[in-house]
């Protein structure tokens, strides 16, 4: 089976390097970034099946896909949801899923009626193309409004009320086509600077019962699209419970521990998924897995090489400040040993992320 993936990036080659071993699947990556007409449809004529490595695909690409919408898994209508926040948070609050409250925005006048609406903090983010906190603005007093328009207003906004949380968290799942759903552990994922620097499993207060409602939240989103692959949940961990933040239809970086640490990883299942193979088995290998990201400068990473429970991933990017260069997981059997390691890594990390210190 000839399986092509949109987007040649670190997430393309993770998913292609993840079933290497298997002769019957064939993977070709699509560099997104030589976009052509005529380059797409070739390459779309010669694969059975497409998928894709980001939902940031532009408006011509989607429309020229739709023609061809059998091959695409997930489908076309995931990839369109989940590209545009609005549609996102739609979908979540469809299939039963707590969201923070939110409204559409499209002018100065409408950033004003969701602080009355919403409240403040309010949060402004760009409907569509957002990433690591890119395309979103924090107001604090209602005399931002026009300093938030200005700054990435001028199209579609999403307002959405202040969600104040305690941990931000992940979860993973693997949905075939005929609906049988494989779910990772969830992960306590900690942010600097809009940008997940690490994820940890297990993490301390993430329950039993916490990871029983992320897996049925993620059950209910993914069976409510009859989606087919690896899906993404991210959710904020609060007082009153985990409430969604944003879905990702698509291996996650959050998610790049299960290559070492899971029996299947979320490359792997995804590709399994969307060539109708069956699944494997998510549970962990190890007590206790780490996944730090390697940004902006890979120096303080080659100190991984030397570390038996660390496993370094060089994306082979050129460095640049804020730039996802690669990540190191950390596999133990215990959380003592795996945080003994992290310590040694600490490098990798921003100052103040890293609760040892
Ligand atoms: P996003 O791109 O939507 O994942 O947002 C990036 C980061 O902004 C998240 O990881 C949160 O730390 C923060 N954030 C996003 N939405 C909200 C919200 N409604 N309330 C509080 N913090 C938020």
């Amino acid at each position: 089976m000839k399986i092509g993936i949109l987007g040649n990036g670190q997430l393309g080659q993770m998913l292609a390097a993840s079933v290497s071993d298997l002769a019957e699947l064939d993977v070709h990556l699509y560099d997104l970034r030589a976009y052509h007409a005529d380059s797409l449809n070739e390459f779309i004529a010669q694969v059975d099946c497409i998928s894709f490595e980001t939902e940031n695909i532009s408006a011509a690409i989607v429309a020229q896909l739709q023609p061809f919408a059998s091959k695409l898994r997930p489908s076309l209508n995931a990839l369109k949801t989940f590209q545009d926040r609005l549609l996102e948070k739609r979908a979540l609050r469809a299939a039963g899923i707590a969201t923070a409250d939110f409204r559409a925005v499209n002018s100065l006048a409408d950033v004003h009626q969701a602080i009355e609406q919403l409240g403040l903090p309010l949060v402004l983010k760009t409907t569509t193309e957002g990433y690591d906190g890119k395309g979103q603005f924090v107001l604090r007093t209602a005399d931002q409004a026009q300093q938030a328009w200005d700054a990435i207003g001028g199209r579609e906004l999403i307002a959405e009320a202040f969600v104040t949380f305690e941990r931000e968290t992940s979860i993973i799942a693997s949905r075939s086509a005929d609906g049988q759903l494989m779910v990772w552990p969830m992960t306590e994922n900690v942010h600097h600077e809009g940008i997940l620097r690490y994820s940890l499993y297990p993490a301390e207060a993430l329950t039993a019962a916490k990871q029983a409602q992320a897996e049925r939240y993620i059950r209910q989103l993914a069976d409510s699209l009859d989606y087919v692959g690896t899906i993404t949940l991210e959710l904020f961990d609060t007082k009153n419970g985990l409430v969604a933040n944003e879905v990702a239809p698509r291996v996650h970086n959050s998610g790049h521990w299960s290559i070492e640490g899971a029996h299947t990883s979320q490359f792997r299942n995804h590709m399994l998924a969307i060539a109708g193979l069956p699944l494997g088995d998510t549970q962990p290998k190890h007590a206790s897995v780490a996944m730090l990201n390697v940004i902006g400068d890979e120096q303080p990473a080659e100190a991984a090489e030397a570390l038996q429970h660390a496993h370094r991933h060089s994306y082979g990017k050129e460095a640049r400040a804020g730039r996802k260069l690669g990540h190191i997981t950390v596999v133990a059997e215990s959380n003592q040993q795996r945080d003994a390691t992290i310590d040694q890594l600490q490098a990798v990390l921003p100052a103040d992320t890293w609760p040892m210190r």
